[in-house]
Order: structure tokens, then sequence, then C-alpha cells
């Protein structure tokens, strides 16, 4: 399969996820493991992945299982006798598109957090030590930074209001039409 915008932006995403959690040759080797199963299309078993990618079975399987843990990787359980089971795993565009959609959404209801917040409380910043003062803490202080004793100042929250309010607009858009 092709390597789209969207599939380079997830493959970036958990190299620096697996970077940040672990360690970069972790980062490096999941997205070897998920170009490799793009590309096939295909849901592989770990002992094949290892011998695709000359990697160790043990470690292939370390790094899908912290891949895993988060939903960064397709997996199926087949049954291949009565009794056995094998694990195989997977990438797709459909999974990626899944994976975005839901990752937007956080992002989304983060910024709806944030947004309400801002809109049901008065903030008092001080332009000094960027101190931020509640409504009542500024009245408390007649106004002044207690550290410094500069005048504090209203928060300017139309401005930031409109700012993120554009910003989850776009993310909107982005998540009905993420081709675009
Ligand atoms: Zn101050």
């Amino acid at each position: 399969m092709e390597e789209d915008l969207e599939t380079s932006l997830f493959l970036e995403y958990v190299r620096r996820k697996m970077s940040f959690e672990y360690d970069e040759e972790t980062g490096e080797l999941a997205v070897k493991i998920l170009r490799a199963l793009f590309e096939r299309n295909e849901t592989i078993p770990d002992e094949t992945l290892a011998l695709i990618l000359g990697v160790s079975a043990a470690e292939i399987r370390r790094a899908l299982h912290a891949m895993h843990r988060v939903g960064l990787v397709g997996f199926v359980r087949e049954s291949t006798d009565q009794y056995r089971y094998e694990y195989k795993w997977f990438l797709n565009k459909e999974f990626i598109r899944k994976f975005l959609v839901q990752h937007i959404n956080n992002v989304a209801s983060k910024l709806m957090h944030r947004l309400n917040a801002l809109s049901t409380t008065t903030l008092y910043i001080c332009p000094t030590c960027f101190r931020g003062y509640t409504l009542d803490e500024a009245y408390e202080y007649d106004f002044r930074c207690p550290r410094d004793d500069t005048e504090l100042e209203q928060v300017d929250a139309i401005s930031e209001i409109e700012f993120l309010t554009n910003v989850i607009k776009n993310l909107r858009i982005e998540k009905e039409s993420p081709q675009q």
C-alpha cells in the first residue's frame, strides 16, 4: 500500500510517542514494524515479522505489545487448530483513520474544556511575573500582585476564546474529511 500523508503523520506520531515513553530505539523499531505491516497489507504473526525485519522475535513482541497497549497497532486472534491460537498483527488505512478520528476527538474535548473554563471565570495575570489570579484572589490582593506589587491585568479571554473556537472548528472539519 502506498504511504499517504495520513499514514506518514500517524507513523511520525508513533515514533515520537514510543521514543518518549521508552527510548529512541523502540521508536524506530515501532515504525519499522508498522511500515512492514502497512506495505504488506495483511495480518502477520510476530515470528514472521522477526524474519522480515531481521530482529529477534522477543524484541518485536516487546514493541508490538507496547504499541498495542495504547492502540497503535491492530491485532487478531486466529485459531490454528482446535486448541491453539495465533496472534496476528496488522495496520491499514481504516485502522489509521479510526485512530486519528479518536485522537482528534480527544484533543477537541480538551480544548472545549479549556474554553468552558475561560468563559465562566474572569482571570487576572501579573504582567511582571505572569502568575495568574482568579477574580476572588485579585479582590483579596486589591488587584496588585502580592509578589512584586504590580497592578494585575485582566486576561483577554475573548481573543483566546476566539482562537480556541477556530482551532476546534478546524479540527472538526479535518475529522469530517480527513483526506483533504
Ligand atoms: Zn507578579
